[in-house]
């Protein structure tokens, strides 16, 4: 009997970009289910709540049917081990996400060697692309539209409604 291998792709997500979506595809592409899911980290202040990130990425991940959305809090390793996944999914964009990386991959191995961490590397159009920078561009009154999918432009503009003389 064949064996379906799921894959955990965690992150902030808040909100997704294209560049999530892009790394989400390629991760369908190889494995049976891909969970995407939303951290919950009290320490770090989110534009958006879970719950808001979590509808947002399920509407843009639609088109992908072995792709769910979830969200866990605490050790990422834990949650891994409750969904019996044993690969971590993350995106490289460029030399400076690698030291990052490689320490939380390193950190993973430590608490749970049976895990391994893959990372997918970008397309250069989205190399520039973070959640932080299309918040930040967005508030400026820069275009954003062509960085995250029409659901997260939306509620962007419900969320920071933006000067009248500034439209993005
Ligand atoms: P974090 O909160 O750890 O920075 P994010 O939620 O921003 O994580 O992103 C989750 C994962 O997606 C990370 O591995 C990050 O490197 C990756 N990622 C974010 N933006 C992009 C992008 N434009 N292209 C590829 N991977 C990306």
């Amino acid at each position: 009997m064949k064996r379906s291998i799921n894959a955990v792709y965690p992150g902030s997500f808040d909100p997704i970009t294209n560049g999530h979506i892009y790394i989400a595809e390629r991760a369908a592409a190889l494995f049976d289910e891909v969970v995407v899911s939303v951290l919950l980290n009290p320490q770090k202040k989110a534009a958006f709540s879970v719950e808001e990130r979590k509808a947002m990425a399920r509407e843009a991940l639609s088109h992908l049917p072995n792709v769910k959305v979830d969200s866990f809090s605490g050790l990422l390793v834990d949650f891994l081990r409750q969904e019996q996944s044993r690969i971590i999914i993350r995106g490289l964009r460029a030399l400076s996400d690698f030291e990052y990386e490689f320490q939380l991959a390193l950190m993973n191995r430590q608490l749970a060697p049976e895990i391994e961490t893959l990372f997918i590397v970008t397309e250069a159009r989205y190399s520039y692309l973070s959640s932080h920078a299309v918040k930040e561009i967005y508030q400026f009154g820069g275009a954003v539209h062509e960085m995250v999918p029409p659901g997260v432009f939306r509620r962007l503009r419900e969320r920071f409604p933006l000067p009248r003389n500034i439209l993005p």
